[in-house]
């Protein structure tokens, strides 16, 4: 390719609306611009990218054994009400309705669809197990698309589905997928760490999610991990042994006392002169229309998803001011935020309240507990005394940094992560409401035992500039850069410069190296300034000490270059490149 026919524009200054490097560098290196909130045109260079993170994901996958296909973009509303999803799947689904008013939605996930397809054609245990995939298009209508490629609202994705007949054989193609995915992101130059992870709107019991650690708000999902063991989780998933502490209160009966003010657990804890850890905290939370309460105590924090699940539910949020207060007045009670206990809270919205407490408040004795009086605290409470324990105790809390891990009492470590892969133990969840079976060696039908696997592979490609940038811009791995390498002549107006340039360039082609040539007329340092933005792996720069047989040969990963021969820096780049996918 040469530079002067390349479409691609670089920009001088990064993209306002862009808040991580990723999204920074790719619209500034031209290789994507926003078309609308979440949805981007990927340009000639992206579009390279984004096709040879495909084909190392192809490769694996073919390589595992799994078949592609290609299954359609726009779905059937009644696939996805057989599988109880057209209703429980939150906004995410762009739901629309076609000409004769049936119901349609966008894929944000093939689950349904492939599900009819093997019922269809999967019918005997002598084909199974299978494991297929595509690489397409999703659409989720976020609600906060942002980050560029790493959170859009429309992306690529591939996902794999396998149907085996019994738990065994699934948990074996979940070790494959496991091994293949841990060698699709190495060779995409992507260090990644398997995590276990909460299956959110997919389903199923076991799931891990691979993610690229990263320091920067990129990364947006809490990892939590050991270093004495190879425990580590998602914060929605992560659960911790807890150091000890006092949960048994001063207050040796039971009293209602004053407590002016104090509407954070800091006000109450210096007012009464007692630690957060004997306080029952209340938290009232709206899941889709329902009210629920959650008990948690006072030094501890609720993880939203994991109380999504104990109630069950698609949309969590904490509830405002204003409700709490409709909610404490429809119960009879003239109290506000700051004071809410779980008594007496019994209806709101028309719903019945729902408690759930945390297993951090069920060991406590003589302990502080919202009471719903403006002003006032329970004190020396203990439960099914003053105060009921509620049914629903489980764990809700969000784990910190430092408690114990679950596995060998190390204390956790906490850093983020980028998802970019996500592995799935589904079971039955689909197969038994769609009733997809297939007729066991004893003559039985039974339901396929599944799972699902998927990669972002737009968002794969976006941590990958997450994880290879500098100053000067993207430093792309070889095996995903949209070329292999640059040469330069640093003026197009000297022939012997050219000449080189132009012989390098066909050689380099001829060897299967995907080249660029910059034969623009533009100053040596716009040229420079370019092939360091774009993440050229390899730079070559025909300048003037050509006339002693010697070119530039620049590594952009490490910044460095040195002086060699032409054929020398030719064979470096051959080399490498021949060496690709072997890991
Ligand atoms: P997230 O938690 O980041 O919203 P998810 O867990 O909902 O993602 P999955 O259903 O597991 O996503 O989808 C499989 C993969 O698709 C993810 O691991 C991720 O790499 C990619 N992906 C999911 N949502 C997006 C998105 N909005 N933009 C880009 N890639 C995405
Ligand atoms: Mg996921």
């Amino acid at each position: 390719m040469r530079m002067s026919k390349l479409f691609v524009q670089t920009l001088r200054e990064f993209p306002s609306d862009a808040e991580v490097i990723s999204h920074k560098l790719l619209v500034r290196a031209g290789f994507i611009r926003k078309l609308t909130s979440g949805v981007y045109n990927y340009l000639p260079l992206m579009w390279r990218v984004l096709k040879k993170v495909e084909n190392i994901v192809r490769e694996e996958m073919d390589r595992a054994c799994a078949q592609e296909l290609l299954m359609p973009f726009v779905q059937p509303q009644e696939l996805w009400e057989e599988s109880g999803r057209w209703n429980a799947y939150g906004k995410e689904l762009m739901r629309l309705t076609d000409r004769h008013g049936r119901g349609m939605c966008l894929g944000p996930t093939h689950e349904e669809i492939i599900t009819s397809i093997a019922r269809d054609g999967l019918k005997s245990y002598k084909q199974l197990p299978v494991n297929l995939y595509q690489i397409q298009s999703k659409f989720r209508d976020e609600v906060r698309p942002r980050f560029g490629l790493l959170r859009g609202r429309e992306f690529i994705m591939k996902d794999a589905y396998s149907f085996a007949t019994s738990q065994e054989e699934l948990e074996k193609e979940y070790k494959n997928m496991w091994d293949t995915y841990t060698r699709i992101f190495k060779r995409c130059g992507l260090e990644t760490k398997a995590v276990q992870s909460d299956s959110g709107a997919i389903g199923g019991s076991v799931s891990h999610e691979f993610m690229v650690i990263t320091d920067t708000d990129a990364g947006e999902n809490d990892v939590f991990y050991c270093d004495g063991c190879d425990y580590s989780a998602n914060s929605n998933h992560a659960v911790s042994v807890l150091p000890e502490t006092i949960t048994i209160g001063d207050f040796l009966s039971p009293e209602i006392k004053d407590t002016p003010n104090t509407r954070s657990i800091e006000e109450l804890c210096e007012f009464l002169k007692i630690q957060p850890s004997i306080i029952v905290k209340t938290l009232v939370y709206i899941v889709d229309k329902k009210p629920v309460l959650a008990l948690i105590r006072g030094d501890k924090q609720v993880e939203e998803t994991k109380l999504l699940n104990a109630v069950g539910g698609t949309d969590i949020r904490i509830a405002t001011a204003g409700e709490i207060d409709e909610m404490m007045s429809v119960n009879g009670f003239d109290s506000e935020r700051g004071f809410i206990g779980p008594n007496g809270l019994n209806e709101y919205n028309g719903y019945k309240v729902e408690i759930v407490a945390d297993n951090s408040v069920k060991e406590l004795k003589n302990f502080v507990v919202g009471i719903n009086q403006k002003d006032k605290h329970g004190v020396g409470y203990n439960w099914n005394k003053e105060i009921d324990l509620p049914s629903n105790i489980t764990d809700i809390r969000l784990v910190e940094a430092g408690e114990f891990c679950p596995q060998c009492g190390k204390p956790l470590k906490v850093t983020r992560g980028i998802e970019v892969g996500n592995i799935f133990q589904l079971g039955t969840k689909y197969s038994k409401p769609m009733n997809a079976v297939y007729t066991d060696v004893d003559g039985k039908t039974k339901p396929y035992i599944m799972g699902c696997y998927g990669i972002g592979i737009s968002r794969t490609a976006a941590a990958a500039v997450e994880a290879h940038y500098d100053e000067h811009g993207i430093k792309w791995p070889l095996a995903i850069a949209p070329y292999h390498a640059i040469v330069i002549p640093v003026s197009t107006k000297d022939e012997l410069q050219m000449k080189v340039a132009e012989d390098l360039y066909k050689t380099l082609l001829k060897h299967g190296v995907e080249v660029v040539i910059d034969d623009r007329d533009e100053r040596a340092g716009v040229k420079f300034k370019d092939a360091d933005l774009i993440g050229f792996p390899y730079i070559i720069t025909v300048g003037k000490s050509i006339t002693n047989g010697v070119v530039e040969f620049k590594i952009r990963e490490s910044y460095t270059s040195s002086e060699t021969t032409p054929e020398q820096a030719a064979e470096s780049v051959i080399t490498a490149v021949c060496n690709l996918g072997k890991i």
